[in-house]
């Protein structure tokens, strides 16, 4: 099951809501994952993957990321691949710098991305 969390700051009026965890009906999310796969909503490396291993299984779950970068924080999905020996890691890239996006481990300390103080979490 997922979790909710709203992010909010004491600071500046910076306020954002995410989920960490998988979803409940996991069919149904393999199967919407395969098809954003193939239409190339996670980059052309990741389609080829699939393209080659249709029988990939696919281990994915929404996780929260943060820029070392540019400092924003986003919801992602967290996803790993895998065919017999295979596997395959999806890299999650900041839309706004590029640079490559950090897992957050704990959503407890996370800061804001505007005046970097630390965060206000509370679960929904
Ligand atoms: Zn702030
Ligand atoms: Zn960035």
């Amino acid at each position: 099951m997922s979790q909710k969390y709203i992010l909010s700051c004491n600071q500046c009026a910076y306020s954002s809501v995410f989920k960490i965890g998988r979803s409940s009906d996991q069919d149904a999310w393999q199967i919407k994952i395969k098809d954003q796969i193939l239409s190339n909503h996670f980059g052309e490396e990741t389609k080829l993957f699939l393209e080659n291993h249709p029988d990939v299984k696919i281990n994915a779950f929404w996780a929260v990321y943060t820029c070392p970068s540019c400092g924003r924080i986003r919801q992602r999905v967290r996803m790993r691949m895998q065919s017999g020996e295979k596997t395959f890691a999806y890299r999650n890239y900041c839309d706004d710098c590029g640079a490559r996006m950090a897992q957050v481990s704990d959503i407890l300390h996370v800061h804001c991305p505007s005046c970097k103080q630390p965060l206000k979490v509370e679960s929904i």
